[in-house]
Order: C-alpha cells, then structure tokens, then sequence
C-alpha cells in the first residue's frame, strides 16, 4: 500500500527562489529581500536574549507572542486580539487555508501573482481557481458574487508592481461571500494600504511579513489582521510555539524601531525611482511599481536572454518561464551601487 494521500504523491511541490551557497559572491535581486540590515536594535535584542550561555533556550518562548502582538497592534491602530503572529507569513496563509477551506471546496487567487496558495489548497485538497487580470489591471471575469471560500488578493502584486486601488479592493470585498485575503507583503513600499478595510468588512484579512521590508527574512516573521473570531480560530490550529524566542526578539525590536524602518524603506524606494528612469533610457518597459522590486521587458522581449546574460556575471534576477510572465523580469531592487552595477551589466547585454 502506498503510504501517501494520492493528492500529495501527485502534486508538484512549490520552488522558492534560488538561494546560492555562495550568497555573499552574487547581488542577490531574485527574491525581493532587503539589500540593508535590519535595525541594529534587532541584533541587541537577541543578544540580550541569548544572554551569556543562551540559558533562556532551555525554556519554551511565548506560546501567544504576546508582547510582539501588542508592538504589532500599537504599530496599525488595533486591540491585540485582532492580531495572529506567525512563523512567516506563509504560515498564516497556510493556516487560512486549514481554517476555511475543506476537502473539495474552492480558493481563488489571481495569475499572476503568488502561486504558493495553489499549493497550500493542493494539500488541503481544496480546488483551486484562477482569475486573470485585463490590460488596465483589473480582475477578468471576477463573477458579481464570488462564493469560493477564500480570494487571495496580492497587493501590490508580485511579479508586476502594481497595487490596485483601495476603492476596488473595497468593492471586491462586498463581492466575496468568503473571506477576502489582501496579502500585503509589500505594502510598506507604496502609499496606501487596505487595514481600514478590516475594520469595516468582516470578511477581509491582511497578512503581513517583516521578511521585506523589515530586512527580516531570515528570521521567519509575518502576522494577520483580522476580527477576533478569525484570529481565535487561527490561533486553535497554529503550532503552539510557532515563533521561536530569537525570532519574537527580533519582531519586537524591529517594529518598535519605526525611524530606521523609514528611513531604509524610504531609500530603496528613492533607488527603485533611480532604476526606473535608468532602465528606461535603455528602451526597457517597466511596470509602475509600489513594491521593492520592478518587473521589466527588454527591447527584444527575451527576458530568458538577459536572465542569462546577468546569471554569467553573478547578478541574480528573477526570470518565470510563464507564457504571460517570460518577456520580462522582476529585479529585486538593493542598493544604489548595487542597481548601478545591474545597470552597467544591462548596457553590455544590450
Ligand atoms: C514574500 C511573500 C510572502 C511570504 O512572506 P514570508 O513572511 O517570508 O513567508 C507572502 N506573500 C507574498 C506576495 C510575498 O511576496
């Protein structure tokens, strides 16, 4: 007998990004990560935490994140027990899945975006169901009233960039009978995001990561917000110690440090203008982008040929072999001398 349930045996499992051996040998711009560190108040909080022999690691951390739910909620304007910390925002996203969808009933999310959904439903068995976007970046054929049990909506979007107006993810909301998930994992790089939607449609859920924009990604930190029902359930399948004690260290400091958050986003979003303006002087189209990264076609449209190009001289960009997707690339946006060296390498591509 196969031990396998026949839906994990056949499915095809999620590739994340490539993350080299060698990390320190490439300009990493593949997967949107932060090119700055996190807030030196993060490395002393771990270090405090650890202490001199790391005794505390004897112990569990906190099973409810506590102190890193009040930051978090001090931070957007919420009582805590709107709140749910998670090991990664991928973990909430999971669990969304687990709480809301069963056995034969439907998710939705839009392609292209975050295809990882489609493979958390697989695994709940749940179906999956794919919307389009029209050329003025709206959601084709989104039916009057969508009855699947969860939308995902990423905004802005990675791949491409854009982020829809808040109007529209409003009107979205009142069109979902389930819950409507704007995953914002990048909504720290534009002007606008969708909490107040929470607060007045109960159907709508945010998830967050500080892997991004909070320069965090190593540690595994996102969270949801959320009415308390929702995040009470979330909170009932969660792994109890889901965040470990460096990593509730590590959140708390990071959110509470907000003048060097501001002050690093607000640099990678002046070099990401830079890029732009620089990319389109060698006739590259570029998206609008409200994230920290840009997706970008070159003249010729062959964005596995100058994947290739940047590959040979260690750069390291995202390329997606998807008919809708394979003219272009998403670049991560670094530093400034790091985009200058994209830049020169771009030139001798040609
Ligand atoms: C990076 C990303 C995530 C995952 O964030 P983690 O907190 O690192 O798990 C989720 N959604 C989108 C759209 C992302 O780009």
């Amino acid at each position: 007998m196969n031990p396998l349930r026949p839906s994990i045996a056949n499915m095809a499992g999620y590739v994340p990004g490539f993350q080299p051996p060698d990390i320190a040998s490439w300009i990493k711009l593949n997967t949107n990560e932060n090119p700055y560190p996190p807030s030196p108040k993060v490395k002393e909080a771990i270090l405090a935490e650890l202490g001199d022999d790391a005794a505390l690691l004897r112990t569990y951390p906190s099973a409810s994140s506590e102190k890193l739910r009040e930051a978090a909620a001090a931070l957007y304007g919420f009582d805590p027990s709107w709140i749910i910390m998670a090991n990664g925002s991928d973990e909430v996203l999971n669990n969304l899945i687990r709480a809301c969808a069963g056995e034969g009933e439907e998710i939705a999310y839009v392609h292209p975006s975050y295809s990882y959904y489609a493979t958390l439903a697989e695994i709940q068995g749940a179906k999956v169901r794919t919307f389009g976007l029209t050329d003025d970046f709206r959601i084709a054929d989104f039916p009057e009233r969508y009855s699947g049990r969860l939308f995902f909506l990423t905004t802005p979007n990675s791949p491409l960039g854009f982020a829809f107006p808040l109007s529209y993810v409003e009107e979205l909301a009142t069109r979902c009978d389930g819950l409507l998930v704007v995953d914002e994992a990048y909504a720290d790089f534009n002007d606008c995001n969708a909490l107040d939607l929470v607060r007045r449609y109960p159907n709508v859920v945010i998830t967050r990561t500080l892997s991004k924009s909070y320069a965090l990604a190593g540690m595994r930190l996102g969270l949801a917000i959320a009415r308390p029902e929702i995040v009470a359930a979330l909170d009932k399948i969660r792994d109890h110690y889901n965040l470990d004690r460096l990593a509730q260290a590590a959140c708390v400091a990071a959110l509470q440090d907000q003048d060097y958050f501001k002050k690093r986003r607000d640099q990678v979003v002046a070099t990401r203008k830079f890029f732009v303006t620089e990319l389109q002087s060698l006739g590259y189209t570029v998206l609008e982008s409200a994230g920290n990264f840009v997706f970008a076609s070159p003249p010729d449209r062959n964005g596995r040929r100058v994947y290739d190009g940047l590959y040979a001289r260690k750069i390291l960009v995202r390329h997606f072999s998807d008919p809708l997707l394979a003219h272009g690339l998403r670049i991560s946006i670094g530093t400034r001398e790091e985009m200058e060296q994209t830049l020169g390498a771009l030139r001798e591509i040609g």
